[in-house]
């Protein structure tokens, strides 16, 4: 399958249309942002982490019955995906309190919640993706509640899955951001990706973070930390 047209181009992925009206290319990029692009720098060789690694996950995620965008790695940064309308909602799973809840709610870092919590944030980068409710998905019309239920539905078993499986590899899932979007007929699937870039992923016996927050509070050995979850996870 070929890429035609780009179609868009976000802060750490470009999407590309194709031959099929129904596939896309998604092209991951090694740019980092954080603070709503405030921050900006370079993760070299991240592009090629998360594309094989948010891959190997979906395809985990896939195998135990969630339906995600994956149809076929193309090569070490390009996926080929099934092309849907992204609902502009992040969805965020916490297990453990840690960045912008341990700030809001005054908990922590590290502590383990009595419950799993599950955040909705607006997409909308003017708006600093402002965190929403129920009510306020309805109000604008973001999403039904029939495809609301779903979605937190697929949320927390993903969590379980992805919870378990990487405690086989000796990381704790600390919380992550995952998004869904809608095929040509309606179906909500999983889209985005699920990678370091994403998730809070501690290392399950000393905490080290092993993700993004090297990067977002400049705690060095960014690169070294993505390649472990690389190695970790696929074994190279
Ligand atoms: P927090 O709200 O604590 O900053 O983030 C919670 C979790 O969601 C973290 O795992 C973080 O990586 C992820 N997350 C939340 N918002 C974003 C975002 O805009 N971009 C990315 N890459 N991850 C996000």
């Amino acid at each position: 399958m070929k890429k035609t047209v780009q179609l868009y181009e976000g802060k750490a992925k470009k999407v590309y249309a194709t031959e099929d009206e129904n596939l896309c290319i998604v092209s991951y990029k090694d740019d980092a942002t954080a603070f709503n692009g405030l921050k900006k720098g370079t993760i070299e060789g991240k592009g090629a982490v998360n594309n094989v690694v948010s891959n190997h996950l979906m395809r985990m995620l896939e195998q135990n019955g969630i339906p995600t965008h994956l149809v076929e790695e193309l090569n070490d940064r390009e996926t080929l995906v099934k092309k849907v309308s992204i609902v502009p909602l992040e969805v965020i799973i916490r297990n453990i309190a840690a960045g912008s809840l341990s700030k809001r709610l005054g908990l922590p870092e590290g502590e383990k919640l009595k419950k799993t919590v599950l955040e909705y944030c607006y997409k909308d980068d003017d708006l600093g993706d402002p965190l929403v409710n129920e009510y306020h998905i309805a109000a604008l019309g973001i999403a039904d509640d029939e495809e609301l239920a779903t979605i937190a539905a697929y949320s927390f078993k993903i969590n379980d899955l992805l919870s378990a499986y990487l405690k086989d590899a000796g990381i704790e899932l600390i919380d992550y951001k995952i998004e869904f979007g809608r095929t040509a007929d309606g179906t909500i699937i999983l889209a985005d990706e699920i990678s370091p870039d994403t998730c809070r992923f501690w290392d399950s016996k000393t905490g080290k973070k092993l993700d993004k927050d090297r990067f977002r509070r400049d705690l060095g050995g960014v690169e070294d930390a993505y390649d472990e979850i690389r190695k970790r996870l696929l074994g190279k």
